[in-house]
């Protein structure tokens, strides 16, 4: 994939930092759900950089991209276009069988088609709506593709030159719409301590019908919940009130979850990056998690998760800057069956969610001391795991070779 990242940079650039979006409406602050007043208050000086609700980030996709292709994937259950923005030129043609039947027969190729080898990097943001990190580092990627500068203005060579390494790119800013429009704000107010990670826990599991939090995990004990049985059902779930982190994924699917499955039928992506918030206050770095998916690439996520630690440890953006600490994958945290199961066992690719710190409220290293994440780090720590995983997947090649079987002596 070419691009043309000094075409019109100084133009782009510039119209990327006068436009904050900041106008425009935000849609359900008259929503039927109380929120507290001072759960919906927001800092007076919002970076431009950060792009994070619908409408910003439907005004950006329909300003800002001159080299990228943007589509709508699906809608939502509440009817919300669902986009997507794809760079490169997509796999052609089709396998002869079903990803299943690949593996019967003993070679993924079957499945992938004629360009097995073609690298496919995907990543989507907001399947929770209430974490905003993932969305302002995916815009915030689209820049650097579109221009080779985020919007700070700052450049990204490596991050520029790896993508242009791996044949296609798609991208997903906002997988929910519908929970993310449910919290009417661009940028939570930063609070001390439990405070702050109370009014987030508030705005994304929601609350009860007394107002008490519903918090995690007891937020997926009940999906869908009744909507009348609850305050606010918070950021997590779709308007038919379903988490799609955690759908009837071999049942009766969202319109979320099968926009994602068909968009990974078409692409037959190699790696799929589920970027989500929300990590260990005592530990409060990102963090990449291993998902359950198919044992044939556990050593790929080891190596995986290696590389992308060993880049945030290096940029600082760790609890130390040591890799043999933060990158040796044996600590990487367990998922469950979730939405990175059903797509890797849908199409085949390594789909891994990554948490990140919040903006609303801080933590400590693992010496017990504060970790204060910024707007800035927060956008750094996104842009440095898009650069590591992109090179990751340019340096090994894709499912392809992944799996690969030896040769034949
Ligand atoms: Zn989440």
């Amino acid at each position: 994939m070419k691009l043309y990242v000094l075409t019109g940079l100084a133009f782009t650039l510039l119209g990327f930092m006068a436009d904050t979006y900041a106008e425009r409406p935000l849609t359900s602050r008259h929503s039927a759900f109380q929120i507290p007043e001072e759960y919906l208050k927001e800092p007076s000086n919002i970076p431009g950089f950060w792009v994070s609700t619908v409408e910003e980030t439907a005004a950006f996709l329909k300003q800002r991209i001159r080299i990228g292709h943007v589509e709508e994937i699906g809608r939502s259950s509440g009817g919300r276009p669902i986009r997507a923005v794809t760079y490169g030129s997509p796999r052609q043609g089709r396998g002869t069988s079903t990803f299943s039947g690949s593996l019967g027969f003993g070679d993924v190729r079957a499945f992938r088609g004629q360009d097995h080898d073609k690298t496919v990097y995907c990543a989507m943001a907001a399947v929770h709506g209430g974490e905003f990190e993932a969305i302002v580092g995916l815009i915030n990627l689209i820049a650097v593709l579109e221009t080779g500068h985020d919007l700070r203005g700052k450049a990204w060579p490596d991050l520029a030159a790896t993508s242009a390494r791996i044949d296609r790119i798609v991208l997903v800013p906002i997988a929910n719409p519908d929970g993310r429009s449910r919290i009417p704000i661009r940028m939570q107010l930063h609070r001390e301590g439990a405070d702050g990670y109370k009014v987030h826990e508030w705005l994304n599991t929601g609350a009860k019908a007394d107002g008490r939090l519903i918090g995690w995990p007891q937020v997926k004990e009940h999906i869908p919940p009744d909507f009348s049985q609850v305050r606010f059902p918070g950021g997590y779930p779709n308007d038919a009130g379903v988490n799609i982190q955690h759908d009837d994924f071999l049942g009766q699917r969202q319109p979320e979850t099968l926009a994602l499955l068909n968009l990974a039928t078409r692409e037959r992506p190699d790696l799929v990056l589920n970027l989500h918030t929300g990590v260990a206050m005592n530990d409060y770095y990102m963090r990449v998690h291993r998902p359950f998916s198919e044992p044939a690439l556990n050593a790929t996520f080891d190596a995986f998760f290696t590389r992308v630690h060993t880049g945030l440890a290096l940029a600082g953006l760790q609890s130390t800057r040591d890799p043999a600490i933060e990158a040796n994958p044996s600590r990487a945290p367990r998922s469950a069956y979730n939405l990175d199961t059903a797509i890797n066992l849908h199409c085949g690719a390594l789909c891994i969610t990554i948490e990140s710190p919040s903006h609303g409220y801080s933590g400590t290293n693992r010496a017990l001391q504060p970790a204060r994440q910024t707007p800035e780090t927060l956008l750094e720590a996104q842009l440095v795991c898009h650069r590591e995983a992109m090179q990751f997947l340019a340096d090994t090649g894709g499912r392809a070779r992944w799996t690969a079987r030896p040769a034949k002596p």
